[in-house]
């Protein structure tokens, strides 16, 4: 037991906190302390609802001493954190036979009465737990209806309704301590943060009518939007009412300030309205937060029952935390501190250009915003495969459960069928800040066939691309032209303070010039991983990359690549233009060439008549560059090795887009990484190749070449062997999505399919492709980053796998003095974040 009295009269002095008393107890001692006009309310603390929920009472005559002879009361809950819930207030605790008289005379006999049926039908319901069918509000408040009511408690309690307001408030304390208790109760709060044993607090307070004679009434004040975040006067007023819930969409409630539509509080009560204004200021200086005020007032006088923080949008969220270290009520990196990274991508997103035309498949509801593409995948396991090769993909469902959301998050976007904007797909996907649309009721799936189609009965295939777009509630067919999202005022502000907070740099993975606006947008200090061979996939390359891959010897082969030269120089100039300034790494080819080629019957006609070969020879030719094991065959520095004209290619489009931009004035640092490797030759032999094509550049182009070499280390050998390797290497960039393969013996490509029962059965705690895998993986990664730096004493230290956005990659990372993480463009604003709250 604590040493707290289970009963705190709430007085400026007080011996109080939130950790014992709740969040609301505490906030309305600090109103009481700014001689507000609170009430006479009294606390108890969690201890002392705990053991009221075991059947415990405390002494009620200390409980209602405060508040004279005949006490009127409100209960409300108090939780360590508002947003965890609680039971529901219970108003006019004291309502009964007598005051129902006094009260009559005082107020009129039909408002008297109208009270009492409340209070009835509320303690009947959330107290006495009966059926609320049978306790529904009249449309006439007289004698009848109350006495029926009351009958009706009788009738289903077999007793008569108490008139004594110690027992009615000992009930009410009994009912809310043990709703506390109930598992729904329980798992909601869970779900938001709170602990196993959060504790409830509960305040009980002297009631401020808000009904009778002269103005009276009750009302809710705001002094910002809770949507944009902006200053704005936002709430309502109700004459002759009570309490939040009667003003909310109420017939004559009435705005506050003079400038909204109708009748307004400014009006009707200059006096109070502008006390309001000052309390309103006066909370948001001293309780440094923007509060919602709830108020009655009684007879002409102002009355504060009540403030709670504003409920707000992520985009508010981070102008509230700004204005208020603006305006010198906090500081900076409490600003920083107050926004939670996952709110910031929500607001990052991508949308449909408004311009652009829209092929509509089928129409459904915005469920959460910002607008993505990707190939149609019907099960959350493709959805990770998908992932897992890189390749963007929207889940289609009938509806989401929780099994696909480890496909949700492989996913770009998520459609479903069925459901509405609080379904499973829509809650998850505003969570995950993924672009979703649900109940697209018209959207026919076959998963047998693997096909979709809209209400028009066009049919779109598994694979093929479509687009989501989650802020209009619009499928459309295709990749539908996008506007990068891109940050403003606000955002800016609060990313460049966390940026002189943060003591790890943040680079972004892109590989288009597309991706790297985004970077650039979100202002990523660099690209830390371009996977080049993206840029073979587009347009006619592909054709260029087939009969690269078919080339007789490396005379025709290097034939070939001239062709694709000017086009990889193209893309890098382009990317290189738009990271002036920064440092851009760029990885050589990685991927087994069996990619780039056809698997079906259809694919290899068309290639052997683009390569003017009989199919049968097409055929055996490909069938001759698959591999039993893709990923762990002929790919990265092995094909580098192997085929060197690829690398050789590569190697000399950058130097040359280097030169091209560097006469255009273009600054550029740039880092030329090898991927896959597993010895320190295969590291010298590529050096030694990509120093030789610089070399010739250089000659040929009289120009002074900056650039670097580095590794990427995704191999358990190559971490163990980093040492040796750093002597060759100026950095170490870690590729946790092999590794993590690599590490696990796990495919990336086929884990989805055991996953699920993998974290369920607890075998893996997260997947580890999702989370890094601290303890495994982590432990090669801090190996590889210990001996790397053995080898050289400066190498520069970073991650680039999926993970390096996260928070425990963060942490990690920053535990072992790595010079940056690069993560996806969309991530980079929460990296940065994330950075800066790990390094305050
Ligand atoms: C990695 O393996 O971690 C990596 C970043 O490379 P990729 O995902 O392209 O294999
Ligand atoms: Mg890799």
């Amino acid at each position: 037991m604590t040493d707290i009295q289970p009963l705190t009269l709430i007085t400026p002095t007080a011996a109080m906190s939130a950790g014992v008393h709740g969040g609301r107890a505490k906030c309305l001692q600090r109103l009481v302390r700014l001689d507000m006009p609170v009430p006479m309310t009294v606390a108890l603390s969690f201890d002392t609802v705990r053991s009221i929920a075991q059947g415990y009472m405390p002494d009620m005559n200390a409980l209602l001493a405060p508040f004279g002879e005949q006490p009127f009361l409100s209960v409300r809950p108090s939780s360590l954190d508002p947003d965890w819930g609680g039971p529901s207030a219970v108003l006019n605790v004291g309502m009964n036979d007598a005051r129902h008289a006094r009260l009559s005379a005082d107020i009129g006999v039909e408002a008297a009465t109208a009270i009492y049926l409340r209070f009835v039908q509320s303690y009947a319901v959330h107290v006495a737990r009966l059926d609320p069918d049978e306790f529904f509000l009249p449309d006439v408040a007289d004698a009848d209806s109350l006495k029926a009511m009351l009958d009706t408690y009788e009738f289903e309690t077999d007793e008569p309704f108490p008139q004594d307001a110690s027992v009615q408030l000992a009930e009410v304390l009994r009912s809310m301590a043990r709703a506390w208790d109930g598992t729904t109760a329980r798992l909601l709060r869970q779900a938001k943060g709170a602990p196993v044993d959060a504790g409830l607090g509960l305040v009980v307070q002297a009631m401020a009518m808000g009904v009778g004679q002269g103005e009276c009434g009750s009302g809710v004040i705001e002094f910002v939007d809770a949507t944009s975040g902006l200053p704005k006067i936002v709430g309502r007023y109700l004459s002759q009412s009570q309490g939040r819930e009667t003003i909310r969409d109420a017939e004559g409630a009435m705005y506050l300030n003079r400038d909204d539509r109708g009748p307004s509080l400014e009006e009707r009560c200059p006096d109070v309205f502008a006390q309001l204004l000052v309390f309103g200021d006066l909370a948001r200086k001293k309780l440094r937060e923007e509060m919602q005020i709830k108020f009655t007032i009684e007879h002409g006088v102002l009355r504060i029952l009540d403030a709670i923080r504003v409920q707000r949008s992520s985009r508010a969220t981070v102008r509230i935390a700004v204005a208020l270290a603006n305006d010198g009520i906090i500081p900076r990196e409490e600003a920083v501190m107050r926004v939670e990274p996952a709110a910031l991508s929500e607001l990052l997103h991508r949308q449909v250009d408004p311009r652009a035309k829209r092929d509509l498949i089928v129409r459904g509801i915005a469920a959460s915003p910002g607008a993505s593409a990707g190939r149609i995948v019907l099960t959350a396991a493709e959805a990770q495969a998908s992932a897992a090769r890189g390749e963007p993909c929207v889940l289609v469902r009938r509806e989401t459960t929780p099994e696909d959301i480890r496909g949700m998050h492989a996913a770009q976007a998520v459609l479903t069928m069925r459901g509405g904007v609080t379904s499973h797909a829509a809650v998850i996907g505003r969570g995950l800040g993924l672009p979703c649309v649900v109940g697209a009721s018209d959207l026919s799936i076959d998963r047998k066939k693997g096909v979709i189609s809209g209400p028009d009965g066009r049919k779109f295939t598994a694979g093929d691309v479509i687009t989501v777009d989650g802020t209009t509630g619009q499928i459309l067919a295709g990749e539908a032209p996008m506007h990068e999202a891109a940050l403003d005022g606000a955002f800016q502000t609060l990313l460049e303070w966390a940026d002189d907070y943060r003591d790890i740099g943040v680079r972004a993975n892109a590989d288009t010039p597309a991706d790297a606006q985004a970077a650039r947008n979100f202002a990523a200090e660099g690209i830390g991983l371009c996977r080049t061979e993206h840029m073979f996939f587009e347009g006619d390359r592909l054709g260029v990359m087939r009969e690269m891959i078919f080339a007789e010897g490396s005379d025709d082969r290097r034939a070939v690549l001239d062709r694709l030269l000017p086009m990889q120089r193209d893309d890098f100039e382009a990317l290189f233009t738009i990271m002036a300034g920064k440092n851009v790494c760029v990885r050589l080819f990685d991927p087994p060439l069996h990619e780039f080629l056809p698997s079906d019957k259809a694919g290899l006609r068309d290639l052997a008549e683009q390569l003017a070969l009989p199919v049968p020879e097409v055929t055996e030719r490909v069938n001759a560059l698959t591999e039993y094991n893709p990923m762990l065959g002929m790919r990265g520095v092995r094909l580098g090795i192997a085929i060197p004209e690829i690398y050789d290619m590569q190697a000399r489009a950058i130097f040359d887009a280097m030169v091209a931009v560097g006469k255009a004035g273009v600054d550029i640092s740039v880092e030329i990484m090898i991927p896959l490797v597993s010895a320190m030759r295969e590291v010298e032999l590529v050096k030694t190749r990509v120093d030789g094509v610089a070399n010739a550049v250089r000659a040929k182009s009289k120009t002074a070449l900056n650039y670097r070499l580095g590794v990427m280390v995704e191999t358990p050998r190559a971490a163990l062997r980093a040492q040796d390797i750093a002597g060759h290497a100026e950095f170490l960039s870690f590729g946790t999505n092999d590794l993590t393969q690599m590490t696990y013996g796990l495919s990336r490509d086929d884990a989805g399919r055991f996953m699920s029962a993998y974290v369920q059965q607890g075998v893996y705690a997260e997947d580890p492709f999702h989370t890094l895998d601290v303890e495994g993986v982590g432990e090669l990664v801090a190996l590889g980053a210990e001996r790397g730096r053995m080898g050289r004493k400066d190498v520069i230290l970073s991650i680039c796998g999926e993970h390096a956005g996260s928070r425990t990659a963060i942490a990690f990372c920053r535990e072992h003095k790595f010079d940056y993480v690069s993560c996806s463009p969309f991530r980079v604003p929460v990296a940065r974040l994330t950075a800066a709250q790990l390094a305050i």
